[in-house]
């Protein structure tokens, strides 16, 4: 199994789960569909289905137009708002195509209907792939923007949390170098985040990704993964690990707001509903 990393609008990810013998694929998010299909031909593919953690534009915005040119293409996600919907899952449903496997796994917060896809590949020696869409980040998790504290508790901790540690990230956007920035005024003298900060820095000035990662690190330094370390209930003021995670996004939506970095024209498309946030 072969997961292909594609960087499309400003920061996004969207991905191909290729099954190397047969040259059958998956997609997650193909928010930029023509060109999706670009590489399915090059690459000579046969797309079988999408994976859709979320119904945002920049997620789910593809789906219609792969509808239109791959007439029997399922598109699978949580949320009956997300385009071209043609199969709704609900939470520890199992998918397989071929000798891919795929776990949907529920995640209400980000939006109420999101779904992160764990996926893997029959007597592969590979490790196993999440892809997380805007529930975890490298280094951060996603906005409360449909839910409490106390999902992405369960999220993060369960949902996430209790896959193999060697579990592939693959997360929805490339905010790692923020991510990081933020983690570091939490955890000031985490040696991991330190590293992890400068080679993440070194990745963006060479343009390349920084998915993935893995479980295992992402316990290393995320701080919201880390809600009972004592750095992080410090910073946090709490020790109830859900209050530590409410504060902490909470203190990560004042840390630095990514609107203010955004050109005029687009701040005033979102500001007419031009675009979604
Ligand atoms: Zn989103």
């Amino acid at each position: 199994m072969r997961v292909k990393v594609i960087s499309i609008l400003e920061d996004n990810y969207m991905y191909l789960v290729i099954e190397e013998q047969t040259k059958q694929a998956l997609a997650v998010d193909p928010a930029v569909p023509h060109r999706l299909l670009e590489i399915v031909k090059r690459e000579e593919l046969t797309l079988v289905a999408v994976l859709t953690t979320h119904h945002h534009w920049d997620h789910a915005h593809g789906n219609e137009a792969l509808l239109k040119e791959i007439p029997g293409l399922k598109v699978y996600g949580g949320d009956e708002r997300i385009d071209g919907l043609t199969d709704k899952v609900t939470d520890a449903q199992e998918l397989k195509f071929n000798s891919i496997n795929v776990r949907c796994l529920f995640t209400p917060c980000h939006t109420a209907g999101h779904m992160c896809y764990f996926v893997w590949e029959d007597e592969c020696a590979d490790a196993p792939a999440v892809f997380t869409g805007d529930t975890l980040f490298i280094a951060g998790c996603g906005k409360f923007l449909e839910g409490s504290a106390e999902q992405m508790y369960r999220n993060l901790t369960q949902a996430l949390g209790s896959l193999p540690q060697e579990t592939k990230v693959f997360c929805g956007h490339e905010y790692t170098v923020k991510n990081l920035k933020f983690a570091l005024l939490v955890e000031p003298d985490n040696k991991k985040v330190q590293e992890m900060l400068t080679w993440a820095r070194a990745r963006d000035d060479e343009d390349k990704p920084t998915v993935p990662s893995t479980l295992r690190e992402e316990f290393q330094y995320n701080p919201f993964l880390r809600l009972t370390e004592e750095g992080v209930q410090k910073f946090t003021g709490k020790t109830d690990p859900v209050e530590v995670l409410r504060v902490l996004r909470q203190e990560k939506d004042k840390f630095k707001k990514p609107k203010e970095r955004l050109p005029p024209q687009v701040l005033l498309a979102l500001k007419w509903g031009l675009l979604r946030p």
